[in-house]
């Protein structure tokens, strides 16, 4: 599929093998392009569209070197995801990382800010897909709430059936939810809280909690990675709080015509640029007031209401970049950690966040 294209890009062949070499472009996203008519290489398209900010995957050599003693293991990998910022939580280069043969367990966390009318089925599914394109082979997908955990015992059953009598490696990148788990899991356990150990991961600066398994192996709880192009780190405390949702999201369907803007608090901002007529649905805190304007006067808006009508605003000031799309299927438009649109197919769109924050369009969720 990919012979003789060329990225608009870089002009690199595209290539859909070597994820490390120029040109390349995983098999659904290449397939996804050409139904586009835009053809751009996985590095380019980062490069257009999140604002020429690569997210910073591992923030630390140390980071590598410790998933790299996973891999030199055998191990059952628990990676923790939050459901509500699942590229948020991508640990890219996580199988090639922890071993190409150790399983990998997704548990899906904070399921409880999801309507609950979703289809749970479907939702894996959609994750698994999601997970795939990323290169993430999962050997199941657990969804979880550890703020109230109703299925904990499900969990630690799963979790020993895969592990095979080896040690489980819970990672996850930071705010997903994976240290809230983890005390659920020890406070499960009668009587555990004094057998915790904490060492050093060998040759490196981070802590690992060790929890001891029935049989001799262990749990370890290894440190979040932290990713910067999380909503969390274009925030203040006080905002974050408030914009970020705590309890079941309630959606919102807006019945829109081209030329109109939806403004998210003062955070965010869609301009539904041309298409036909279209019902769109929003998924955020529902804190956050959505401010419908014509697409004409929505700069002049912005810069009359930021901060009051429209709040908050993010902590480095009121600039949002802009980020163009076409859907060529019913799409999420990401505005990743905050929450997200769904539109349907044939609409160009436009999704204004932060500087730094990820704004991008995927397969819908719901
Ligand atoms: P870690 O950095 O991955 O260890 O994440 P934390 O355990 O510190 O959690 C990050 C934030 O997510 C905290 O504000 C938690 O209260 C919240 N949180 C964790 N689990 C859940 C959950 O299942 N549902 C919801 N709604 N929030 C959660």
């Amino acid at each position: 599929l990919a012979e003789g294209l060329q990225c608009i890009g870089c002009g690199a062949r595209m290539q859909i093998d070597e994820p490390e070499h120029a040109g390349y472009l995983p098999l659904s996203a290449l397939r996804k392009q050409i139904d586009n008519d835009e053809l751009l290489c996985q590095r380019c398209f980062r490069l257009r569209h999140y604002n020429e900010i690569q997210p910073v995957e591992l923030t630390d050599d140390d980071f590598a070197r410790l998933l790299h003693q996973i891999s030199a293991t055998r191990a059952l990998v628990v990676y923790v995801i939050d459901v509500f910022d699942v590229t948020g939580s991508i640990i890219s280069g996580l199988p090639r990382f922890v071993g190409q043969n150790n399983p990998i367990l997704v548990v899906a966390n904070k399921v409880d800010l999801l309507p609950k009318s979703l289809n749970k089925q479907r939702l894996k599914q959609w994750l698994q897909g999601v997970l795939k394109e990323q290169g993430i082979q999962a050997v199941d997908t657990f969804l979880t709430s550890a703020k109230k955990p109703q299925n904990l015992d499900e969990l630690l059953e799963k979790i020993d059936e895969l592990r095979l009598g080896e040690d489980v490696y819970v990672v996850g990148v930071t705010n997903v939810g994976k240290s809230t788990l983890i005390n659920r899991i020890i406070k499960s356990r009668t009587g555990i809280q004094e057998l915790i150990t904490t060492s050093r991961f060998p040759g490196t600066t981070l802590d690992r909690i060790e929890i001891p398994l029935d049989d001799g192996a262990q749990l370890v709880d290894t440190p979040g990675i932290v990713k910067r192009d999380q909503m969390a780190h274009a925030l203040s405390e006080k905002d974050l709080k408030f914009a970020l949702p705590n309890h079941e999201i309630k959606p919102k369907t807006y019945q829109l015509n081209a030329e109109q803007t939806i403004f998210i608090g003062g955070l965010a901002r869609f301009d539904f640029v041309n298409g036909e007529r279209a019902a769109v649905t929003a998924y955020f805190e529902n804190n956050l007031m959505l401010h419908r304007t014509k697409l004409a006067n929505a700069d002049a808006f912005y810069d009359k209401h930021a901060g009051n009508l429209l709040q908050p605003i993010p902590a480095q000031g009121n600039t949002l970049v802009m980020h163009e799309f076409r859907t060529s299927e019913k799409s999420d438009l990401v505005f990743a950690g905050l929450g997200w649109i769904t539109v349907p197919a044939g609409m160009h769109i436009r999704g204004w966040a932060p500087a730094g924050v990820n704004v991008l369009i995927r397969k819908a969720m719901i």
